[in-house]
C-alpha cells in the first residue's frame, strides 16, 4: 500500500526547484515512477509531497558538439536516447546500454535522469557514464553545479545529490578519434537488471597501440566501479590476445562481489570476468576500425 501523498506538478524547472526548497526532506521527485513506484509500494520510501517532473520538456533532448560533447536532459526517456542519432553515430555502448535496458514500455517511459539519480548499482548506464567519465550537472534555487559521475554515485541508493537538488543533465566527452566501446550484462532474463555488466571503452594512438583504457563493471559492488589496474597495463600496448586474459584476471582478484537471489558471489564474479575480457577485446577492435 502506498502511504497518502499530496501530488504537485510545476510548470517549470523554476518552479520544481522552488517547490523541492519548499517542501525539503518531505518531498520526492517523481519523473516516471518507473522505480519510485516499486519502493513505495513496498514501502521503503514514504513522502508527504511527490514533485512529477516527467513533463518538463525543457530537459528532455540530446545535444552534441565537438567542444562540450553530449548533454541529455534528466527527463529524455530512455528510448529517446536509444533512438537518438547523436548517441548512434559517437556513442556505440550507449545504444547496446538502452538496448538491454528493461523493456521497451519502462525504456519508453522511464528516464535517463531518473536512473541515475535511482543509483541501483545493477542498472546499466552508470557503467558507461564512469567510462566516459561523464558529469552530472545538479541544480537547486540556489544555483548549479557540475559533480564528476565517479563522485556523483557513493553506494547503495545513494548519491552526491544534497537536500534541495536535482539532475538538469548528463554531460558526456565527445569521443577521442579512434575511440571504441562496448556494452553487454549477463542476465537470468533478458532485459532484466543484470548479474554483472560491462563497458569498456579503448582509445588508441595513430600507430595502434592504446592510448587510454577504461573499464567499467556494474552489479559487482555498491556503485558501478572502474577497474584501473586493468586498465593500466592496456595503456602503451599493442593488440594481443593475452592482453584480454590478463585484464579477466585481474578483475578476478580487484572485485569481491556479495551472493543475492540472482547469483552466487562466485557467479557473479567469474561473469564479471568474461565480460570485461570480452568487451575490452571488443571496444578494441572497434576502435581499430
Ligand atoms: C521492470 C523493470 C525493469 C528494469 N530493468 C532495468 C535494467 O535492466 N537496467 C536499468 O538500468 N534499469 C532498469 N530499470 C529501471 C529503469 O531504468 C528506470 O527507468 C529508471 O530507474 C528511472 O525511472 P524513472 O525515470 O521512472 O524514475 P522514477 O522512478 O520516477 O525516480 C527514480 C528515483 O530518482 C529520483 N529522480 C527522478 N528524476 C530525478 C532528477 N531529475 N533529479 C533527481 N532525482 C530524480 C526520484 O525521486 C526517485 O528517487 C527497470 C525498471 C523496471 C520497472
Amino acid at each position: 500500500m502506498i502511504q497518502d501523498f499530496t501530488y504537485l506538478k510545476p510548470d517549470s524547472l523554476k518552479e520544481a526547484l522552488s517547490m523541492l526548497a519548499e517542501y525539503g526532506e518531505d518531498a520526492k521527485l517523481i519523473c516516471g515512477g518507473q522505480s519510485l513506484l516499486i519502493v513505495m509500494r513496498e514501502g521503503m520510501v514514504t513522502t508527504d509531497y511527490l514533485i512529477d517532473i516527467k513533463h518538463l520538456s525543457e530537459l528532455d533532448y540530446v545535444k552534441f558538439d565537438e567542444k562540450e560533447g553530449c548533454k541529455i536532459g534528466a527527463t529524455t526517456t530512455h528510448r529517446s536516447v536509444e533512438h537518438s542519432d547523436i548517441i548512434k553515430k559517437n556513442y556505440q555502448a550507449l545504444v547496446e546500454v538502452e538496448d538491454r535496458v528493461a523493456s521497451v514500455q519502462v525504456r519508453n517511459w522511464g528516464s535517463f535522469g531518473g536512473n541515475v539519480a535511482h543509483a541501483d548499482p545493477a542498472e546499466d548506464p552508470a557503467t558507461f557514464l564512469l567510462a566516459y567519465d561523464a558529469k552530472i550537472k545538479l541544480a537547486s534555487k540556489d544555483g548549479e553545479r557540475v559533480v564528476p559521475v565517479d563522485d556523483f554515485f557513493l553506494g547503495y541508493y545513494e548519491t552526491a545529490m544534497e537536500q534541495g537538488e536535482m539532475i538538469t543533465e548528463i554531460q558526456i566527452p565527445a569521443p577521442e578519434p579512434k575511440t571504441g566501446s562496448a556494452f553487454t550484462k549477463f542476465t537470468l532474463l533478458e532485459n532484466d537488471l543484470g548479474v554483472a555488466s560491462c563497458t569498456a571503452k579503448i582509445v588508441l594512438d595513430n600507430s595502434g597501440k592504446c592510448k587510454s583504457a577504461a573499464i567499467a563493471l556494474g552489479c559487482v559492488d555498491e556503485r558501478a566501479i572502474r577497474i584501473s589496474k586493468a586498465e593500466s597495463l592496456l595503456v602503451g600496448k599493442s593488440y594481443d590476445e593475452k592482453l584480454f586474459e590478463e585484464v579477466q584476471k585481474i578483475v578476478l582478484d580487484e572485485i569481491d562481489p556479495v551472493a543475492d537471489i540472482h547469483a552466487t558471489a562466485e557467479t557473479r564474479k567469474h561473469q564479471a570476468g568474461v565480460l570485461a575480457k570480452r568487451m575490452t577485446k571488443l571496444a578494441w577492435e572497434r576502435a581499430k576500425a
